[in-house]
């Protein structure tokens, strides 16, 4: 029998915000910062202390709620989740449950089978829990992390492949680091998905039964860990069994899912609406406020790339995968006196990528600046040096930071293109290789080539190979009469 995946994917997204969701602790994501150096009794649940929203972490969701095509609620309120595990002190998170901020929305992602629509069912606000450390025999327990703003992301169970799964969350990711809620910072795990997984026969109406697999934090496990439990449960059908409804965990060793609890011994949360904090109202100016300030996304940026600057639609998709690069690229763009975007945008996706690839470095960190990067292609387009001498400096700068002009002048670069210079060069090539020149006048083309290089070479790679290539010709045709 042939079966369709089901999926759909919950996503926890800690938001940058300054201070915590509920007090004024602030809110540290490096790891350097001692254990326990950003708590107060809020954050750590001491009875009798009083929660208060945090305006900003409210106005982050509404964003990325606007950028979810979702409808934003004006009626709020906050609920408890009743559950206990050590790094949560207060034996419940607060949380959201019947009144999302957010909901209905939707995000267009691109798949190899082409576009698809995605339906966002809620974005909601919650705060993060502490942190567990297992040190040998001893559980250590730090609350720096308890209490940042979380928001969470629910689609629709729309998404049918392991591809579409980790298309999605590279989008919303890209989305969120735009909207700047979130840093995307992975291997931190400020960024956590958890994909809901069935599968059903084709043509079926119902859902089959699902898995949740908790807790991945890169793109590699969230798509190998969808793909690996499709499998399964079509394995686990075919012998006749039923799939059982449970939590899983990836695991990264050995490349499988591993039951973590079934969903038999289902925690009830015994939700109800948090009393130490008024509902809140969210009015209609508050939110057209907001969306005034939402930034050019990435979909309409790569539409203005393709219409605008006449880039093709990889390329484009390529530059505004990055808020940054994007921004990189029309500064660059800008500061150029060709202003020639097609050329820009090939400067930065073949040398400027290259580099970064081989680096791991992002462009944040370029020594290079975009103005920088504008004068060395407006020297290689005016003819000053030639493409291979470009590429060679700007290696160079991307090592040292140093500007274009600088190495060129120092290490006298320039192109020869003074049409005397370069006449005196072939007339020598030339002279030297007798044998070769007698083989192109009885009719060997090929040995142009090889002539062409002696004189760049000559030049030490600074001659105008277009102009090199015309003056050759000329005179070999000359040396025939
Ligand atoms: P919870 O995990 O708290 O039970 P929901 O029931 O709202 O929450 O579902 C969470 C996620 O599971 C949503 O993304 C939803 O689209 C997805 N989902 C629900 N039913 C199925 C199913 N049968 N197969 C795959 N995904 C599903
Ligand atoms: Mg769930
Ligand atoms: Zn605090």
């Amino acid at each position: 029998m042939d079966y369709e995946a089901v999926i759909g994917l919950e996503v926890h997204a800690e938001l940058l915000t300054r201070s915590k969701m509920f007090c004024g602790c602030a809110v540290v994501t490096s790891d350097g910062e001692p254990p326990n150096s950003h708590v107060c009794p809020v954050c750590t649940g001491m009875p009798g202390m009083l929660p208060v929203i945090n305006r900003r972490a409210v106005e982050m969701t509404i964003m990325t709620g606007l950028a979810l095509n979702c409808a934003i609620a004006e009626f709020n309120i906050f609920a408890r989740k009743n559950y206990f595990y050590p790094d949560l002190p207060k034996g419940y998170q607060i949380s959201q449950y019947e009144y999302p901020l957010c909901k209905n929305g939707w995000l267009d992602i691109e798949t190899s089978q082409g576009p698809r629509r995605i339906r966002i069912r809620r974005v909601h606000l919650e705060e993060d829990t502490g942190k567990s450390i297992h040190a040998g025999d001893a559980s250590l327990i730090d609350f720096n992390r308890s209490g940042v703003p979380l928001m969470e992301i629910v689609s629709e169970p729309d998404l049918h492949s392991a591809e579409e799964v980790r298309a999605y969350a590279e989008k919303l990711r890209a989305i969120l680091r735009y909207l700047g809620v979130n840093s995307g910072d992975m291997e931190k795990g400020v960024i956590r998905f958890e994909p809901n997984i069935s599968i059903r026969p084709v043509g079926a109406a119902e859902f089959g039964t699902r898995t949740e697999l908790k807790n991945l934090n890169s793109f590699r496990a969230l798509e190998r860990g969808t793909a690996y439990e499709l499998k399964r449960q079509a394995e686990v059908l075919k012998r006749g069994e039923p799939v059982k409804q449970e939590t899983r965990g990836w695991d990264e060793d050995r490349q499988i899912t591993v039951p973590q609890r079934s969903k038999e011994f289902a925690e009830d949360y015994r939700y109800f609406p948090e009393p130490d904090l008024p509902p809140l109202i969210v009015d209609r100016s508050w939110v057209d406020a907001l969306r005034a300030q939402l930034p050019e996304l990435p979909d309409a940026k790569r539409q203005r790339f393709i219409s605008d600057y006449g880039l093709a639609p990889f390329d484009a998709q390529v530059l505004v995968a990055e808020r940054a690069v994007a921004d990189y690229f029309e500064a660059a763009i800008s500061h150029s006196a060709g202003r020639n975007p097609k050329t820009v945008a090939n400067w930065l996706t073949g040398e400027v990528f290259r580099y970064l690839n081989e680096t791991a470095e992002s462009i944040a960190q370029l020594k290079v600046t975009p103005a920088s990067l504008a004068e060395l292609i407006d020297l290689v387009e005016a003819g000053a040096i030639n493409l291979n001498t470009g590429k060679r400096v700007l290696g160079e700068m991307l090592q040292s930071g140093e500007s274009a002009r600088a190495i060129v002048d120092r290490q006298g670069l320039a192109q020869i293109s003074d049409a005397g210079a370069i006449e005196a060069l072939v007339t020598k090539v030339l002279d030297a290789n007798p044998a070769e020149v007698a083989k192109y006048l009885g009719g060997k083309e090929t040995v142009l080539g090889f002539l062409v290089g002696q004189v760049m070479k000559e030049s030490r790679g600074k001659a105008n190979p277009g102009a090199v290539q015309q003056i050759v010709r000329r005179q070999l045709t000359e040396r025939k009469g």
